[in-house]
């Protein structure tokens, strides 16, 4: 394995490399960077990730924070997307609360945190996205929207969440499939609307990741 980014510490990315999730490692190490990034462009305002899952993404970015002196804000019902839901591609059975009878990530996460030891820097936020983001109101250094993929669910992270984005902030997007043989289009939609909107531009790409910042 390659060593990382400067800055992030190696136990701390062995166990985000060792934790459940959607994150291959070189976008994780990107995220960290982003992260970085945003906090140097931001002195003092957090983070913010919609969909956290078991924690594999919430450990670089709340490596990042802590490194910074802020905090991730890790928004997630917990419930899983329709992709992890049983019969669907992404499913894990022992994912799913039997006496509930619904998937419940959030034990897993609170582990992932924990064992990363990033209990100060990572503050878990339980319920819907649209239901939090209709009372924010902080500025956000860094957004990361990896929440639910399907055409409503990721439009409306947009529209509700990129105007949080402090100037010189970073917007970060995961699933980002520019050939439709990849996956789904609508991550790949609501990149291609930051860049149109004229309030974001490139910073980097790494596999689906794209790492955009708010224009001043
Ligand atoms: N970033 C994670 C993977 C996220 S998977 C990793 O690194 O592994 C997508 C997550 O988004 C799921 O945990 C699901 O519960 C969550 N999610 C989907 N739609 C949501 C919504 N409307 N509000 C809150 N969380 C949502
Ligand atoms: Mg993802």
């Amino acid at each position: 394995m390659s060593p990382g980014p400067a800055g992030l510490d190696p136990t701390v990315r062995a166990k985000a490399v060792a934790a459940r999730g959607f994150m291959p490692t070189d976008e994780g190490d990107a995220l960290f960077v982003a992260g970085q990034e945003a906090a140097a462009a931001v002195p003092g305002a957090p983070f913010l990730e919609i969909g956290s899952y078991c924690g594999k993404s919430s450990v670089w970015l709340g490596a990042a924070a802590r490194e910074s002196g802020t905090v991730l804000f890790a928004l997630d019902h917990h419930r899983g997307s329709e992709e992890n839901q049983p019969g669907w591609e992404w499913h894990e059975p022992d994912l799913v609360d039997p006496e509930v009878g619904k998937m419940d990530t959030l034990p897993r996460f609170r582990r992932t945190v924990h064992d990363a030891g990033l209990e100060a820097s990572v503050v878990a936020l339980v319920g819907a996205s649209p239901v939090v983001a209709g009372h924010w109101t902080t500025p956000l250094a860094l957004l990361f929207i990896d929440g639910g993929h399907g055409r409503e669910p990721a439009h409306r992270d947009y529209e509700q969440w990129t105007p949080h984005v402090a100037p010189g902030g970073r917007l970060c997007i995961h699933d980002v499939f520019p050939d439709p043989a990849d996956g789904g289009r609508p991550p790949f939609e609501i990149y291609q609307r930051a860049l149109e909107s004229g309030r974001f531009e490139d910073v980097s790409a790494t596999g689906s990741l794209r790492v955009l910042r708010r224009r001043s």
